[in-house]
């Protein structure tokens, strides 16, 4: 058991920057170590990249439908109270195309495109969508309020909330995890590290996780307004490629997606892709340009492509003592990092609090 309370949380994406969060305010002393902090744009740092917004994609009574049950209380109360988050309320709209019934993005989405998801109990508004109100080769729908991240500011406010409480960053790249038990800001001797590395992971020395892989996804960022978030079960141009809308609070544009591709590793923007992206928005959500209108009407922020640090068989939230230096490890977040921060950190906070032989609420609770 650990004589201290210094822990070293190595990463400073949107998993990092929670976790540490919730270690400040459980009384832990908090390092955070990156090489990429917000204000970055790297390939290798996906946070800044993100939508991002709270559309579940977990299966019913798992621990990452209990992320997202966690984070969506922990954003819905950002959205409503902490206007300086950047998060804002949205309605959610999800289409689904009979066609599309056995594709790899149906089975990906099958919670967000089923009419009695688990989550219907959960958010405000839920309800299936009536005749009227299907668009272009849709069959059916559903309808629910959800909430959009601005991705800049948020990670920026998570920041200033980590400093507000004592939190201290240090830029290094680190090449082994042991590496990162050496920079706690008192010098002194660390209790933990807590690896969020994302798709880093796969890199770094002492973890090496093979399971690790890129999805990446190509984003067209413009300046037009929708009235909702959008989705739709598929797209007829290749199982790699989808269409999703929607427009990130506090000014930051609206983001048009984009595609879902497993093991790629590239960043270089496909202006091929991007024409379809477009014009499969403009079908998705007529209101982005006027009546008539084509993608020439799209005001282009810009356009990128990123990269989702998925890993195969599913999140690595667990410990592993790796040499001296016990580690809680917290990556692989996929598609989902944002809308299920809270509950991942939560959990990994849990962790923690088992390696310096904290009792956890549960226990205090019984005694
Ligand atoms: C196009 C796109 C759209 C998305 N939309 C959504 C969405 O709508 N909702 C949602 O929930 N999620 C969304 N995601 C997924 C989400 O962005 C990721 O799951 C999330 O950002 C992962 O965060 P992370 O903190 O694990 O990793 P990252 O943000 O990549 O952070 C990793 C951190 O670890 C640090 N690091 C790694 N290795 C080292 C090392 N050796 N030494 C020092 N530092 C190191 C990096 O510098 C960085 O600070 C989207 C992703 C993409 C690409």
């Amino acid at each position: 058991m650990a004589s201290n309370n210094n822990i070293v949380v190595l990463g400073a994406g949107v998993v990092g920057l929670t976790t540490a969060l919730l270690l400040l305010q459980r009384g832990y002393s908090v390092t955070i170590v990156a090489a990429h902090m917000p204000g970055d744009t790297d390939p290798y740092y996906t946070s800044p990249m993100a939508g991002a917004n709270w559309w579940p994609v977990s299966l019913p009574n798992t621990r990452e439908q209990d992320w997202d049950r966690i984070t969506y209380l922990a954003l819905d109360r950002l959205a409503s109270e902490v206007p300086e988050a950047g998060i804002h309320y949205q309605d959610a709209i999800i289409y689904k195309r009979n066609k599309d019934q056995d594709t790899v993005m149906t089975q990906w989405q099958q919670t967000l495109l089923s009419d009695e998801p688990w989550f219907k109990g959960l958010v405000r508004g839920f309800r299936k969508l009536n005749k009227e109100e299907i668009r272009g080769d849709a069959d059916s729908g559903t309808r629910f309020q959800s909430v959009c991240i601005n991705a800049g500011v948020y990670l920026a406010w998570l920041v200033g909330e980590c400093r507000k409480r004592g939190g201290v960053f240090k830029r290094r790249m680190v090449k082994h995890v042991e590496e990162a038990g050496e920079w706690h800001h008192t010098g002194g001797k660390v209790a933990c590290v807590v690896n969020c590395t994302g798709l880093l992971a796969s890199k770094l020395g002492g973890v090496m996780d093979a399971k690790v892989t890129p999805t990446r996804g190509q984003i067209v960022l413009v300046r037009n307004e929708i009235e909702a978030m959008y989705d739709i079960s598929g797209t007829d141009d290749g199982d790699e490629e989808c269409t999703y809308l929607m427009m990130r609070a506090a000014g930051g544009g609206t983001v048009i997606g984009g595609s879902y591709q497993k093991g790629n590793w590239d960043t270089n923007v496909d202006q091929s892709m991007n024409n379809r992206i477009m014009k499969r928005a403009i079908a998705l959500a007529p209101e982005l340009v006027k009546p008539g209108q084509g993608i020439e009407a799209l005001d282009v922020i810009r356009t990128y492509a990123a990269l989702r640090p998925l890993r195969i068989g599913g999140v690595r939230l667990e410990r592993e003592k790796i040499g001296k230096t016990e580690v809680v490890h917290n990556y692989g977040a996929g598609g989902f990092g944002y809308q299920a921060s809270y509950g991942m950190a939560e959990y990994s906070a849990r962790l923690v609090d088992e390696v310096c032989g904290r009792k956890g609420p549960e226990e205090k609770a019984k005694l």
